[in-house]
């Protein structure tokens, strides 16, 4: 009965919470584990396993996994941070791949108009723009990098292929996953969502703390699941 599993579960409760408790120290602090030779300080919580990267391995090793989630560890805690503010660029239209037409470009950079506004020494001689991408685990703003191939897509339709529905086809800031507009939908169906609701649960998967420091409306979230009923 349900009694029973309580009961076997108090047993244990003391090292479950010790377990738990150790899991808030950086296991793989030390060397990053990639490059061997920077201090790791940095680790995912979306990555399954202790991890410990340098910046530049952290991106690298991210490149194609924009909604993870980073903490950086400053020797006594970890602290929240986004791979864009790490310098994390998103290449649209080679697959994930800088755009060769603006030449030997390297696989991460800085920029002066970067989402944090941080500018550092160096440059990124690209076309980004800060784009707010909401997904199911929450709303992210990524420096998305155009790409400028003769002939090359409108940015929307970058976007789009790249599987993100833009909120505009003008200038689109704001972009939805597929994933984020199946969940929206499936959840209004059986759980009775609203719109509202559903987009206050996204600002709290970003942060529960201070949730109204989250970009983007949820009128979007209506514009988008009525544009994919059509599709
Ligand atoms: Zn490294
Ligand atoms: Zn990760
Ligand atoms: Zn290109």
């Amino acid at each position: 009965t349900q009694n029973d599993f309580i009961a076997e579960y108090l047993d244990y409760r003391d090292v479950y919470l010790d377990i738990i408790l150790d899991s808030e120290t950086f296991a793989r602090a030390g060397i990053c584990e990639t490059c061997q030779s920077a201090e790791a300080t940095f680790n995912c919580v979306t990555c399954t396993g202790d991890h410990g990267w340098c910046r530049p391995c952290l991106i690298r090793s991210h490149q194609s996994l924009p909604f993870h989630k980073i903490q950086f560890w400053n020797n006594l805690c970890f602290h929240d941070v986004t791979l864009a503010e790490l310098g994390f660029v998103w290449y649209l239209g080679h697959g994930g791949e800088p755009c060769p037409s603006y030449g030997g470009s390297e696989i991460y950079g800085y920029q002066d108009e970067r989402v944090d506004g941080v500018t550092e020494a160096g440059s990124l001689p690209q076309d980004t723009t800060p784009v707010t991408v909401v997904h199911s685990s929450g709303v992210f703003t990524h420096n998305m990098s155009w790409c400028c191939c003769l002939g090359s897509n409108p940015h929307h339709l970058q976007l789009l292929r790249a599987g993100l529905f833009p909120a505009s086809s003008t200038r689109p800031r704001t972009a939805f996953t597929f994933e984020v507009l199946d969940h929206f939908l499936i959840d209004a169906l059986e759980c009775k969502t609203s719109a509202r609701s559903f987009f206050e649960k996204l600002t709290r998967l970003t942060n529960n703390a201070f949730p109204d420091s989250v970009p983007v409306s949820e009128k979007y979230i209506f514009i988008n699941s009525e544009y994919q009923q059509y599709l």
